[in-house]
């Protein structure tokens, strides 16, 4: 990797950052440092490979990350903005380049605005879900803020991961109109936003001409000052149901099913899976049901066939196959939509409807279990807990491939990881990943989720890079594309993202060098580098 810049140019730099921001919010000793790297790091005890950036600067206004920018681009010093810096899993609080300083982004904690009528806020990128929540909380205002599992993390962070929420699913599809520091130091609002009175901002988020929000997502295309989160009415219920069967041709009908009711807008967020064959994974700190034909069946070269697993299934009373969605609404029309399901859910023979307790809205923290909490609004972090039974203190990394919202998708994804990692002889990784479910956080596509732990050895850390990297092109060929990534595997993810002889890449590095000459934002960002860095990165 080229250096960008000397040490003295380093040096000038943050002596006129902290001139900007004041020396309490210029972070560069080691300590400081440390905290600004990814506490899941895949390259932990790697420290020649850690991303660790050179230090970090906490603004608190717009102009301050305005004159930092322009500071950045006299130095060529290389700047990655944080919001909450909560990304465990694809990147933490670190950046994609080693040597980059930090902008960091959580004094901007200001909720501008909550408009209870038409259902949004308007935010800085220091917001967190607790924060969104407790404000409209306090002040008795029926909204539900759509928080992912961890609370702590930000709605303008998740959100420009394309992170998913328990309410909405997609946050990315809540941010309606963005304020962004370009490269070279200039304000932009996009959308209405961009008109001299910025009236419809938050209302009306293509104004006119290209609608440019998505530029700005997974990028290093501007630093996001403002943003509008839209927010969902806590009118009435949310219930959901679960669709047991022990056939796995089931599953087919029952995805379907699931698809016709989300294409009706009559389920939220849904999901399907195996339990038989998922019962000993370990994923995500879950506890196996340690059923020795379940792991003989995944290890065997064919996988099994519908008829031993659902025999099996039977044996051990564990379903074969299970869809489940959440439906939210009033009351009565929850009622309706629910008999809706289960008459269409009745059509498949042997398969079992339950319908869980509705939950009346705003939900009652007192009366939701910790673990169901995220899915009703209410931010936590609960599932930390749940992760202290995953054997390492080191944390984990995500791969997150999506499929069609199909049963043959699911299974076909399912069984070409399972496949990889039989063919790398790494039976540990098979026994934990075991067969993973289709999570529905988007409307037409599922999403399987694949913990990838880190220990306390170097050598299983670097086998363990090398099967995500094969599970990843593997899945690529199949078009099951990454939908996020952690930091480390960006430049490969997208090198997967080919058609056309890479031309989205292509695109991306024009326009970047478009807008920023000097490469100082997130070099690296979701596998976009500047001209500078690109032989030696891509
Ligand atoms: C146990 C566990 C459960 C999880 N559950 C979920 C879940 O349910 N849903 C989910 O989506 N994620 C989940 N995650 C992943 C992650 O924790 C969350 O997505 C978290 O909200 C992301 O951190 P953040 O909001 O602080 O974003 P940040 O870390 O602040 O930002 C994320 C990235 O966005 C970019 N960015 C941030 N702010 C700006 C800005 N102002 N301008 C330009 N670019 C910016 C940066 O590239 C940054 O790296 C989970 C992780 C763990 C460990």
């Amino acid at each position: 990797m080229k250096a960008l810049y000397s040490d003295a140019d380093l040096k000038n730099a943050l002596q006129h950052f902290a001139s900007v921001v004041g020396g309490d919010w210029l972070f560069s000793g080691p300590d400081d440092i440390a905290t600004y790297t990814d506490a899941y790091s895949p390259f932990a005890l790697e420290p020649d490979l850690q991303l660790l950036p050179a230090a970090a600067i906490a603004p608190i206004t717009v102009e301050q990350v305005q004159q930092i920018v322009r500071i950045a681009n006299r130095y060529k010093i290389p700047l990655y903005p944080i919001s909450t810096g909560r990304n465990l899993g694809y990147g933490g609080a670190g950046p994609t380049m080693r040597g980059t300083v930090m902008l960091d982004l959580k004094r901007m904690n200001r909720i501008l605005e909550v408009n209870e009528k038409e259902a949004y806020a308007l935010v800085e990128p220091g917001v967190s879900f607790f924060d969104l929540y407790h404000h409209l909380r306090d002040h008795k205002i029926p909204l539900l803020v759509s928080t992912p599992e961890p609370g702590w993390g930000s709605p303008i962070g998740n959100a420009l991961d394309h992170g998913i929420g328990g309410i909405a699913g997609d946050n990315f599809a809540q941010i309606h109109g963005l304020e962004v520091v370009l490269p070279n130091g200039e304000l932009l609002r996009t959308g209405s936003g961009a008109s001299r009175n910025s009236y419809l901002w938050q209302n009306y988020r293509y104004g006119f001409g290209p609608h440019i929000d998505g530029i700005f997502s997974q990028s290093n295309f501007g630093i996001v000052t403002k943003a509008g989160f839209w927010l969902q009415r806590a009118i009435g219920v949310q219930q959901s149901f679960m669709v047991t069967s022990f056939k796995s041709e089931d599953l087919s009908r029952m995805t379907d099913a699931l698809q016709l009711l989300r294409s009706q807008d009559l389920i939220r967020q849904f999901g399907c899976g195996s339990p038989i064959r998922g019962a000993n994974s370990t994923v995500d700190g879950h506890i196996s049901q340690h059923i020795p034909e379940v792991s003989t069946l995944l290890k065997r070269q064919d996988g099994g066939s519908f008829e031993e697993w659902d025999a099996l299934g039977k044996r051990v009373n564990v379903p074969v196959s299970i869809a489940f969605a959440d439906m939210r609404g009033p009351k009565t029309i929850i009622d309706a939509a629910l008999q809706i399901a289960r008459d269409l859910f009745a059509g498949i023979e042997g398969a079992q409807f339950n319908a869980a307790v509705p939950v009346t809205l705003p939900a009652d923290p007192a009366e939701i279990n910790d673990e169901n909490k995220g899915n009703v609004g209410i931010p936590q972090l609960w599932g930390f807990n749940r992760l202290t039974l995953q054997g390492t203190s080191r944390g984990h990394y995500y791969l997150s491939p999506l499929c069609k919202p199909n049963a043959a998708d699911l299974f076909a994804l399912n069984d070409t990881i399972r496949r990889v990692i039989l063919d790398a002889g790494d039976m540990p990784m098979l026994e934990h990943y075991g067969w993973q479910p289709g999570l529905g956080a988007y409307p037409k596509a599922l999403m399987i989720l694949m913990d990838f732990l880190v220990y306390d050895d170097a050598k299983l850390n670097q086998r363990r890079r090398e099967l995500f990297r094969r599970i990843a092109t593997a899945c690529a060929a199949h078009g099951w594309t990454e939908y996020r990534t952690p930091a480390a595997f960006q430049s490969e993810v997208m090198d997967l993202y080919s058609f056309n002889n890479h031309a989205l890449r292509r695109f991306l590095e024009t326009l970047k060098d478009a807008i920023d000459p000097n490469g100082i934002l997130a070099p690296g960002k979701a596998g976009i580098w500047p001209k500078s860095q690109r032989s030696t990165n891509t």
